[in-house]
């Protein structure tokens, strides 16, 4: 079984999964000669376990063909769901749970090769419908602190599968990174009754050096110290901390700034491997009003895209400081240029 573990020197949680080395490696799963075996494809339902969340034609039966977006359980989950959350060390030194969360596949279409970005419209908003009702399923269990959702495409960022898949992990905790955000956005909120990434975001808009598109209240964005070559953000411009709290209006628009965006770093990089992330508020539901209200207001969601064209090495794991040695400046400048 697995087990969630606290870095106290870190301050951070790692999750100790031994069942994951029967997971299938990454280099010969991806392999086209085992296509013909894809799990994802349509067709071939018998081979995933249960659904847990379907979008297909009205009388579609569970597990059968005619499906749209399907959600499945991780077959290789690092968290489990069948088991109580329990606490198995708690020391000043040795903090750790036993592995209770979800982890979830969501298979993004039926067709094999079919990448998001050539997607029409409405499927990549059945995506996100998927996405968005999984969320909101995970934030009913009180013992979730956070859901993750994540896509690798592409050997090189991490995809055991080529079918078009991401995958979600509703976890106990919460993780580091959104924790760090979400403490800085609330500090800051603290302080100026304003949403720290709202205030980035209108002088951003202002300069436009790194605003790549602006559409339909979404925008394409390079951070100012984005950690990778490319790493680009879709961000919505007026405040909402919750991805969960959109509508199906604002899931089209946020289809066309989504294709948007990976047609153009395609284009330009030639379909470089990436990941992407969706930072979204942790749990609401049940934590107290005043704290609710905080994260409201201080936390604004985002989709974080990141192109695998530098790889980690020694210095940016001891330091946490990444080399990025393209300028996001310069980044936005060849994302808007190119021409869709
Ligand atoms: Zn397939
Ligand atoms: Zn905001
Ligand atoms: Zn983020």
């Amino acid at each position: 079984m697995s087990e969630l573990r606290f870095d106290q020197i870190r301050k951070r949680w790692v999750i100790i999964a031994p069942e994951r080395r029967k997971r299938p490696f990454a280099i010969c799963r991806i392999d086209e000669s085992e296509e013909g075996e894809c799990p994802f494809c349509e067709g071939k339902e018998n081979l995933t376990p249960p659904e847990t969340f379907a979008i297909g034609f009205s009388g579609r039966k569970p597990d059968t063909p005619g499906w749209r977006v399907r959600v499945v359980p991780n077959k290789f989950p690092a968290l489990k769901s069948d088991i109580n959350l329990t606490k198995l060390h708690e020391s000043d030194y040795f903090l750790s749970l036993n592995g209770f969360g979800y982890h979830e596949v969501i298979i993004e279409t039926p067709v094999h090769n079919y990448p998001l970005w050539e997607r029409k419209i409405d499927e990549i908003m059945d995506m996100f419908v998927a996405i968005n009702e999984r969320i909101k399923f995970f934030y009913k269990d009180r013992k979730i602190k956070y859901v993750l959702l994540f896509g690798n495409y592409g050997k090189a960022a991490g995809a055991s599968l080529s079918h078009p898949h991401s995958q979600i992990v509703a976890l106990p905790t919460i993780p580091e990174i959104p924790k760090n955000e979400m403490d800085s956005s609330r500090k800051y909120y603290i302080k100026n009754k304003r949403c720290l990434i709202c205030n980035i975001l209108k002088e951003e808009i202002e300069s436009g050096a790194r605003i790549v598109e602006r559409r339909n209240g979404f925008i394409i964005w390079e951070p100012f110290a984005s950690s990778f070559p490319f790493e680009t953000w879709i961000i919505p411009e007026n405040h909402e901390c919750d991805f969960s709290n959109l509508n199906n209006i604002e899931f089209e628009k946020m289809a066309f700034i989504l294709k948007d965006a990976l047609l153009r770093i395609n284009k330009f990089l030639k379909s470089p491997p990436f990941n992407l992330v969706l930072h979204t508020s942790c749990n609401l539901n049940y934590i107290n009003k005043k704290e609710r209200d905080i994260i409201k207001k201080s936390y604004h969601w985002h989709l974080e895209i990141i192109s695998r064209m530098t790889q980690a090495a020694g210095f940016e794991w001891g330091t946490g400081i990444n080399i990025n040695p393209i300028p996001p400046e310069e980044a936005a400048e060849c994302l808007r240029e190119v021409k869709l």
